[in-house]
């Protein structure tokens, strides 16, 4: 059982619950790429609002800690990205009661901090390619200790609380502590009256059988390779094609056994970013399974912003993850 009244667990779940809710209503109320950053990658209105969101509550109540979020403010000083501020500040307003653009930069920045030995990492917007097509993406925050990860939260506003891959959901909040578990609940507070239920891996144990999870988008992983090692596997299922960290929630929940993150051809230098996986790894291994790099080690997030010494990631229900490396192996990926 997880005690959900733990002060960073309380704390982690009210977090990514007003984030992820704000998200859903900007995605709501206004969708558009609000600026491009440096590696090219698309960031919103909703991105920034999110970071700025968890950096205030985090701040309120553990003043000391480290966190390490995706986002950064510098890009809305400078005099293009003023009215995005001005639209950041407006909706981080509705969770943070009168706040100034000023401060939202400042909260946004906090996010900029070295991981020390404990930090918390957190990815506002997880697939925020999703979120623009409007399909799923996530709000991802994590507590790490030491290299491992302690706590995971997942706020997924538009996925359904029966795991169903529909996108339009109500909202799932997914939540795992090491030792304790991976338990979901609605996202939305007045509909979930601390009715957690926990979630587990699925059983299936032939190869054949396995469902496939990977990124929606193809420049995020090797599609090919990906053909190659579902050939490999003798594989018939159909494979689950999603954004975001909600491809682990669906992992731990049982409905896919083995979730890949194949280095793209283009880019085979990539290393994970630590909050693409932190709070969705945890998840599955509480769940029962097992998360590993594509070499079968174990992620190491203690060295940085990125999973440096791991290349690429192998999550499955456990029973899988075996015959998951070896047909890795046998595809060179
Ligand atoms: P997904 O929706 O599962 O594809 O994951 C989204 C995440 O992929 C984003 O948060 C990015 O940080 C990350 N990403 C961006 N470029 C790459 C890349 N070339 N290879 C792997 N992941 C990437
Ligand atoms: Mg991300």
């Amino acid at each position: 059982m997880i005690n959900i009244n733990e002060p960073k667990i309380e704390f982690a779940l009210n977090a990514v619950r007003q984030a992820a809710s704000l998200a859903g209503d900007i995605q709501q109320e206004m969708v558009s790429v609000a600026l491009t950053k440096d590696d090219r990658s698309p960031v919103t209105v909703a991105d920034f609002a999110a970071q700025a969101v968890v950096s205030s509550l985090l701040e309120k109540r553990f003043p000391d800690a480290i966190l390490v979020g995706e986002e950064q403010a510098d890009v809305l000083r400078s005099p293009e990205g003023r009215e995005t501020l001005d639209k950041v500040a407006d909706f981080a307003s509705r969770a943070i009661p009168g706040v100034t653009p000023k401060l939202v930069c400042e909260y946004i920045d906090r996010g900029a901090a070295a991981p020390g030995e404990n930090y918390w990492t957190l990815d506002p917007i997880d697939g925020t390619k999703g979120f623009l097509r409007g399909a799923q993406y996530a709000c991802a925050l994590a507590y790490v200790e030491e290299g491992k990860v302690q706590i995971g939260v997942l706020g997924c506003p538009n996925m359904n609380p029966n795991l169903r891959e529909d996108v339009g959901g109500s909202g799932l909040l997914v939540v795992a502590k090491r030792e304790s578990g991976s338990w979901m609940t609605e996202l939305r507070e007045s509909q979930a009256e601390g009715q957690y239920s926990p979630l587990t891996v699925s059983t299936r144990l032939e190869p054949e059988q396995a469902r496939l999870m990977r990124s929606f988008e193809s420049g995020h992983t090797n599609v090919s390779q990906v053909d190659h090692f579902q050939e490999e596997l003798g594989g018939k299922a159909d494979p689950v094609r999603m954004d975001s960290q909600v491809k682990y929630a669906l992992l731990a929940a049982g409905w896919g056994e083995i979730y890949l993150r194949l280095l793209s051809p283009d880019r085979m230098d990539y290393r994970e970013k630590i909050w693409d996986q932190a709070a969705g790894s945890v998840i599955v291994e509480e769940a029962g399974g097992r998360v590993t790099d594509l070499d079968g080690n174990p992620l190491d997030f203690s060295q940085g912003r990125t999973l440096k010494k791991n290349r690429g990631i192998c999550a499955t229900n456990g029973i899988l993850h075996e015959a998951a490396l070896t047909a890795l192996g046998k595809i060179n990926a």
